[in-house]
């Protein structure tokens, strides 16, 4: 992987832009003929360009890819529910919005981080991790999904009532949050996310889809601009927003809630990432 331009890691890494100068041996997600470039998913520009201009579109990310190792990773690693039995990967799609999407939840990211100026700061939590940018995380959110995208077809759907495939193409809506399918919401009318992929695993019983034998749910991973978290260890049903002065809202385990959710309240916050597509366990056969 040093290839034969420096003598050693530590002249590599002390190379400005050393990542764009080395390829990997993984294919370009776009025209799947060449190689990408170091923490890329493409070839070159001209991939990278088509896919930037002709968003959304999704892409399977291939098996064998580190991507696909660090996300099945963070999905297997928190998966804390004793009570649900460890799903399988079937499929992880690389999701790239519409771009006026990504500059809108880049301009938020931005704004956030002009307010709150986190960047470099250790969390308050310690463990010696600082924050990035506006405190962008990667969480997880479940929700209803009307086709087989991911099980049939690569083929986003026209359905109005098909979250999953509204919100590859238009990002996250609070209008959906707002006329909740769910009886209430523990912290109000927000969006909500989890660092626990089993936690929102309790939130897409309508995107379980049977076929061919096998039961599949899908999930996506998204980054969140989390900026100033509000802690709440109990349920706050009327919230519409964040406290002031703070950017989003953070049910804490506790007592109360027996895993972690993050709330934001803005559309611009929050932009999907990932879609895993994921098979339950079959329930052991019976013994004849
Ligand atoms: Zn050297
Ligand atoms: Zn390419
Ligand atoms: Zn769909």
């Amino acid at each position: 992987m040093l290839n034969s331009l420096w003598c050693s890691k530590q002249c590599r890494d002390i190379t400005q832009n050393w990542k764009s100068m080395v390829k990997t041996n993984e294919l370009c997600l776009k025209c799947t003929q060449e190689t990408t470039y170091f923490g890329k998913y493409f070839c070159g520009e001209d991939c990278e360009e088509w896919v930037n201009e002709n968003g959304p579109c999704i892409f399977k990310l291939s098996k064998q890819g580190n991507k696909f190792k660090d996300i099945s990773n963070q999905f297997m690693s928190s998966w804390k529910h004793e009570n649900k039995a460890m799903p399988e990967i079937h499929t992880i799609y690389k999701i790239f919005p519409e771009k006026q999407i990504i500059s809108r939840y880049n301009n938020y990211r931005d704004y956030i981080e002009s307010l709150r100026r986190l960047d470099g700061r250790p969390f308050p939590k310690g463990d010696g991790r600082v924050m990035t940018k506006g405190n962008e995380q990667r969480r997880f959110h479940g929700t209803r999904m009307k086709c087989l995208l991911g099980i049939q077809t690569d083929t986003l759907c026209p359905d109005m009532n098909c979250a999953v495939c509204r919100i590859i193409t238009e990002g996250y809506k609070l209008i959906y949050a707002k006329t909740s399918r769910f009886k209430y919401q523990k912290f109000g009318d927000g969006i909500y996310f989890s660092s626990t992929s089993s936690k929102s695993d309790d939130f897409n019983k309508k995107s379980m889809k049977y076929y061919n034998g096998v039961n599949y749910k899908v999930m996506f991973l998204n980054k969140v601009v989390v900026g100033r978290a509000f802690e709440l260890t109990q349920e706050k049903r009327t919230l519409t927003g964040p406290p002031i002065n703070y950017d989003s809202v953070v049910g804490e385990p506790s007592a109360l809630l027996y895993y972690d959710e993050l709330v934001v309240y803005d559309e611009s916050a929050c932009i999907p990432q990932y879609l895993v597509v994921y098979e339950l366990p079959k329930l052991p056969n019976r013994r004849q």
